[in-house]
C-alpha cells in the first residue's frame, strides 16, 4: 500500500502549500507505488526555518544528556521497527534486504553512539599563565542546520547527520533525496515519537534545484551538511561559504582495491565482488577500480568474472537475490552510457554490459554486473564516478605503480589493498591519498565510531560520523572563556 508522506513542520505533519505531490515507485518493479509525497514549496521552507529558529532558543539550553536520552529512545524504536524499515528501503530504493537492514542498523548504532555523546560533549580546562584566573573551551551549537542527503543510504546517512546535530543542541531542517522521501519520513516519525520537542526537527520534501539550494542558502541557516555528488556539493559549498555559513560536504568517489601478487586471491575476489556490485555499485564507497599486480592479473580476472557472473539480479525482497536495480531511469541511462564509453575507449568487456530485462526484472531498472579488463588509468571509466554495477580492472607492475594509479584521480574517498606483506601494507597505508584505507578488506565497511570522509574532490569541511575529528566538529563551534577572580586588572602576554 502506498504511504502518504507529508512535511513535518513545527511538530505538525502537513501538506505542502504548493498543493502538489510526487510519486515514489519501486525501482525493481515500477508497477508498485511506494508513496505519494507532498512537494514542498519555498514557503514551506520558510515555515520550517521559522519553527527551527524559535525552537533553538529552548533546545540549546536543554541539557545535553537529556537530548542524548531522546536519541537513545529513537535507537530503541529503530531497533523495534528494523525489519519493517529495512523492507521499506528495499521497496523504495532497491537495495537487497540484508543491505536495507544493515542501513537501519547503522542508524541504530549512530543513535546509541551519539546518545552517549550527550554525556561527553567535553571541552578543555587549561591552566592560565596568571594567578586567580581560569580558562576553558566549550562546544556550543551552531543554531539552525540544513541537512541534505542522497538516496543511496536512505536512513543511515540522515541519521549520521541528524543525531550529532541534535545532540549538540542544534535545530534542524532536513531535506532528504526525493527518491527516498518515504524512508526518511519514517526516521523523523521515530524521532518525534522518541520525544523531540516541536520545531526541533523539521522535514521538507522535493528536488534539490527547487528547494535544496533555497534551504541551504536561506538567511536563517547557520550550518549546511550535504552528502551527494561532487558537482552539486562544490557549487553549493561555494555559495554557502560566500554567505558565511559553516559547510560540510561528503561527495563522490572513484575507489580502488590494489591486489598484490602475494594476496590471498580468493579473499580479494570476494572483496571485489562485494565492493563492486553490492548495492548495485551505488555506494560512495563502491569498488569502482581494481588494480592488480601483473603476475596475478589473468588469474584474478578469470576468478572475478566467474564470481560476478553468478550473481543473481532481482527484487531485493526475494531470498537469493544478490543485486537489485539502480535507482531510476536517468541513472540507468548514465551507467549504460559509461559502458558504451568504456567500449569506445578500447577497454575489454569481460562480462555484462547491458540492461537486464528477464521476467519480472523487465519492470525495473536492472543492469548486468559489468567488468572491463585492459583498462588504462587515463580512460574515463577509470577516472569518473559511474555509480552503478561497473568495475574497471587495471594492471600494475609493482606497488608504487599501483599506488600511483589509485591516487591518480580527482577523488580520494576510499582505497584498499590485499597483501600478506606487512611492509607493503605499511607503505600503502602511508601513501594512499584517501580518507579511508582498508588492509585486506574491501572498500566497504566503515564503522560509525570513526570519522568518515574523503580527500580531494570527495570531501570538503568536517567529516561525518563519530570519534575525534568527526561530526561533532561540524555541528558545534568552540567558545573560549577566561574568568579572572583576582579582583584586579591582570594583563596576559604583556611583559612586566
Ligand atoms: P545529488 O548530488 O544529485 O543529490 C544529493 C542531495 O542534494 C539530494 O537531496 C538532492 O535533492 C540535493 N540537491 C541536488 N541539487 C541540489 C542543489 N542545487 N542545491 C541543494 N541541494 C541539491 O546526489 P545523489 O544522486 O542523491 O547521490 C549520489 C551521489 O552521492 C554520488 O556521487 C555518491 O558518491 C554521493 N555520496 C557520497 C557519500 C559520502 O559520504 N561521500 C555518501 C553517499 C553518496
Amino acid at each position: 500500500m502506498a504511504e502518504i508522506v507529508r512535511n513535518f513542520i513545527d511538530g505538525q505533519w502537513t501538506e505542502s502549500l504548493s498543493g502538489e505531490t510526487f510519486e515514489r515507485r519501486n525501482p525493481a518493479d515500477t508497477d508498485e507505488m511506494v508513496g505519494v509525497v507532498t512537494k514542498s514549496a519555498k514557503a514551506d521552507v520558510d515555515g520550517a526555518m521559522r519553527a527551527a529558529r524559535q525552537a533553538f532558543r529552548a533546545w540549546r539550553l536543554f541539557p545535553a544528556p537529556k537530548r542524548g536520552e531522546i536519541l537513545f529512545r529513537a535507537g530503541e524504536l529503530l531497533a523495534k521497527r528494523k525489519q519493517e524499515l529495512g523492507e521499506l528501503e528495499t521497496r523504495e530504493m532497491g537495495k537487497v534486504l540484508p543491505e536495507g537492514l544493515g542501513d537501519v542498523q547503522e542508524a541504530i548504532d549512530t543513535a546509541y553512539y551519539m546518545a552517549g555523546e550527550g554525556r561527553r560533549l567535553s571541552g578543555e580546562t587549561i591552566p592560565s599563565e596568571l594567578p586567580d584566573k581560569d580558562c576553558k573551551s566549550l562546544r556550543v551549537p551552531l543554531g539552525v542546520c540544513a541537512l541534505i542527503t542522497p538516496w543511496n543510504f536512505p536512513i543511515a546517512i540522515p541519521a549520521w547527520k541528524l543525531m550529532p546535530a541534535l545532540v549538540s543542541g542544534n535545530t534542524v531542517v532536513f531535506k532528504p533525496s526525493s527518491y527516498t522521501s518515504v524512508a526518511a519520513s519514517k526516521l523523523v516519525e521515530i524521532l518525534e515519537e522518541a520525544g523531540l520537542p516541536k520545531g526541533v526537527l523539521n522535514l521538507i520534501h522535493g528536488r534539490g534545484e527547487d528547494i535544496g539550494e533555497y534551504l541551504a542558502t536561506h538567511p536563517e541557516t547557520d550550518g549546511v551538511s550535504f552528502t551527494g555528488s561532487t558537482a552539486v556539493g562544490e557549487k553549493l559549498a561555494a555559495k554557502c561559504l560566500g554567505l558565511g555559513k559553516k559547510v560540510s560536504c561528503e561527495m563522490g568517489g572513484k575507489n580502488a582495491i590494489i591486489i598484490m601478487d602475494d594476496a590471498k586471491l580468493d579473499l580479494a575476489v570476494e572483496g571485489a565482488v562485494w565492493g563492486g556490485f553490492g548495492t548495485a555499485g551505488q555506494r560512495c564507497t563502491a569498488t569502482s577500480r581494481v588494480v592488480v599486480h601483473r603476475d596475478v592479473y589473468d588469474r584474478f580476472l578469470r576468478l572475478f568474472s566467474g564470481a560476478a557472473s553468478r550473481l543473481r539480479l532481482g527484487n531485493g525482497l526475494l531470498e537469493g537475490t544478490d543485486v537489485g536495480p539502480v535507482i531510476n531511469p536517468v541513472q540507468m541511462e548514465k551507467v549504460l552510457n559509461y559502458i558504451e564509453i568504456g567500449r569506445k575507449e578500447g577497454a575489454r568487456l569481460l562480462i555484462g554490459g547491458k540492461a537486464y530485462r528477464e521476467g519480472a526484472c523487465a519492470r525495473g531498472y536492472f543492469i548486468e554486473p559489468t567488468i572491463f579488463g585492459e583498462v588504462e588509468p587515463e580512460m574515463r571509466i577509470a577516472q569518473e564516478e559511474i555509480f552503478g554495477p561497473v568495475v574497471a580492472v587495471l594492471k600494475a607492475g609493482d606497488l608504487n605503480e599501483a599506488i600511483k594509479i589509485v591516487n591518480g584521480t580527482r577523488y580520494g574517498l576510499v582505497s584498499a589493498i590485499y597483501t600478506q606483506d606487512v611492509n607493503r601494507s605499511a607503505i600503502a597505508e602511508r601513501e594512499l591519498d584517501t580518507g579511508i584505507v582498508y588492509i585486506n578488506a574491501s572498500t566497504i565497511g566503515a564503522e560509525i565510531q570513526l570519522p568518515f570522509g574523503g580527500t580531494k574532490k570527495s570531501g570538503l569541511g568536517q567529516k561525518e560520523a563519530g570519534g575525534r575529528g568527526g561530526a561533532l566538529d561540524m555541528f558545534t563551534k568552540w567558545k573560549v572563556v577566561y574568568r579572572d577572580y583576582s579582583g584586579k586588572l591582570q594583563k596576559a602576554q604583556i611583559d612586566r
